[in-house]
């Protein structure tokens, strides 16, 4: 049976500006106002009774106007390199999976932006569920503050949109998102420590450049070659790799930030002569950095993963190139939380 919300805001789908609008009504002393965001920006509290300073007639009254409710966490597990996936439980039954990435001196939570995907990637189990929504503005910040109540110490630094979904297909709400979490008196998350990630939308990359938001884009590119990309991104058949270069020197023009190149290295695939000198010709010309993933086993997918001289020969490879290269170590693929296999569990366990 379908869950009915009531008819009012959740507190975390509202911006700082909204939020004061509404407490302005309801509170008697504007004083409350500042205690009841401290919670909420600082403390990372959002659950009225917990509020220890704010008046039982208050939070009865906040409790009539704003949702505070966290979804359910159904499973946390934990790779062996600490990596931590969490398999969500939303209110109206569907699931997704973030992942949280401690390092040394920096803390990555990975968030989701829909429940599925429409783009059929072929490398990606979150392709395998289509796309069922889209994840809202509430249900975006739910994640970050889902990290705050399982592992209060944590500080966590950086916000990547590369979970399951297509972040730019969820261009509204991931918008408003980003502003929320990069106000600078509240959660005050700054453009260097937000990556949105795509498999190349033209027209949202076009728009995310034009809104004047400062976050960082990552383009799963995968392959220079266009009926090679198409093979393995369906999106490539709308949107090619030269229109889609054009579309990064424009977002290029605008932003701080270099462009970042996720290549997932798939064995007899994409990492041939042909295939480095394409590599080499796309990225040459324009300020980025080239993240090279192996493959991560996906459940019902066939692709194999390189051998690691294989990828020291790559890499190898393209060292001539001015871009800097990075070979990322994929993290938790051991509770599939690596890149790609998102969904694999909540597939298989959940459907
Ligand atoms: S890689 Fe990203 S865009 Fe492609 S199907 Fe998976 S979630 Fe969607």
């Amino acid at each position: 049976m379908e869950l009915v919300l009531p008819k009012i805001p959740h507190i975390l789908s509202l911006n700082k500006t909204e939020m004061f609008e509404i407490l302005n009504s309801i509170v008697s002393k504007s004083y409350r106002i500042k205690q009841i965001q401290d919670w909420i920006y600082f403390k990372k509290v959002i659950d009225f009774k917990q509020m220890t300073n704010i008046p039982q007639d208050l939070i009865v009254k906040l409790e009539q106007n704003f949702l505070s409710y966290l979804p359910e966490v159904s499973d946390i597990q934990i790779s062996s390199d600490k990596t931590k996936k969490f398999l969500i439980k939303l209110f109206d039954g569907e699931y997704i999976e973030m992942v949280l990435m401690p390092g040394k001196k920096k803390n990555t939570l990975c968030i989701s932006s829909q429940v599925g995907c429409s783009r059929k990637c072929q490398f990606c189990a979150t392709a395998k569920l289509g796309l069922i929504r889209n994840l809202k503005i509430e249900e975006l910040l739910m994640q970050i503050m889902l990290v705050y109540k399982y592992f209060p110490d944590i500080n966590l630094t950086n916000i990547v949109l590369m979970g399951m979904g297509e972040p730019l297909d969820n261009y509204e709400n991931v918008i408003s998102f980003l502003k929320i979490i990069q106000d600078p008196t509240a959660y005050a998350f700054s453009g260097r420590r937000v990556t949105v990630s795509t498999c190349g939308v033209i027209p949202q990359i076009m728009k995310l450049a034009d809104s004047g938001i400062k976050v960082k884009l990552a383009v799963s590119l995968n392959s220079a070659i266009d009926f090679k990309r198409s093979i393995i991104m369906p999106v490539n058949d709308i949107y090619n790799l030269s229109e889609l270069k054009k579309s990064l020197f424009y977002f290029r023009k605008k932003s701080a930030f270099r462009i970042t190149f996720e290549y997932i290295m798939i064995e007899n695939f994409n990492m041939g002569n042909e295939d480095i000198k394409a590599l080499v010709k796309f990225c040459g010309d324009i300020s980025c950095k080239i993240n090279l993933i192996k493959w991560n086993a996906v459940k019902g997918l066939d692709w194999k993963s390189p051998s690691d001289e294989q990828v020291l020969d790559f890499i190898n490879k393209l060292s001539h190139i001015p871009a800097a290269i990075t070979l990322r170590n994929s993290r938790g693929q051991d509770i599939n939380g690596a890149c790609g296999q998102l969904a694999g569990n909540c597939y298989d366990n959940c459907k």
